[in-house]
């Protein structure tokens, strides 16, 4: 089943070669500040599988909280975090969960960089959760 994602202004657009379903929360203080949220919550996807239809993003170079380079896409309309790529995972795109509005399978699986989550955070319970990246 194909499935489309768009950022806020429209202006990118993705699409999946199939629904997305199991969801990684990141409570890395990179991705906080990235999302402007307690966490990002990622769609991982092989290259293959996944393509941008529509718009070209803009990359901002980050390095992850456990030292891996990381590209970070958005949009450069609205703001919007489109996907991220990064070396520990290379030929797959770390996409953004609120992408896609087909959310009917979509759920958290597991929590990860737990250790730096704000106060105010709320974790997915009943789910494993790593206090670094996941090992
Ligand atoms: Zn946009
Ligand atoms: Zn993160």
């Amino acid at each position: 089943m194909i499935v489309m994602g768009k950022c806020l202004c429209g202006s990118i657009e993705v699409k999946l070669n199939d629904a997305p379903s199991e969801i990684i929360a990141c409570y890395c203080t990179s991705c906080q500040k990235a999302t402007g949220g307690p966490a990002s919550f990622n769609i991982i996807k092989a290259d293959a599988e996944s393509e941008i239809t529509k718009g070209t993003t803009k990359v901002f170079s980050d390095v992850a909280d456990s030292g891996s380079k990381l590209e970070r896409h958005f949009c450069d309309g609205c703001g919007s975090p489109i996907y991220s790529k990064t070396e520990t995972y290379p030929g797959v795109k770390i996409f953004k969960a609120a992408l896609f509005s087909d959310t009917e399978n979509m759920k958290v699986v597991t929590n990860i960089w737990t250790k730096s989550a704000p106060e105010w955070a709320v974790l997915h319970e009943g789910v494993p959760s790593h206090a670094k990246g996941r090992t």
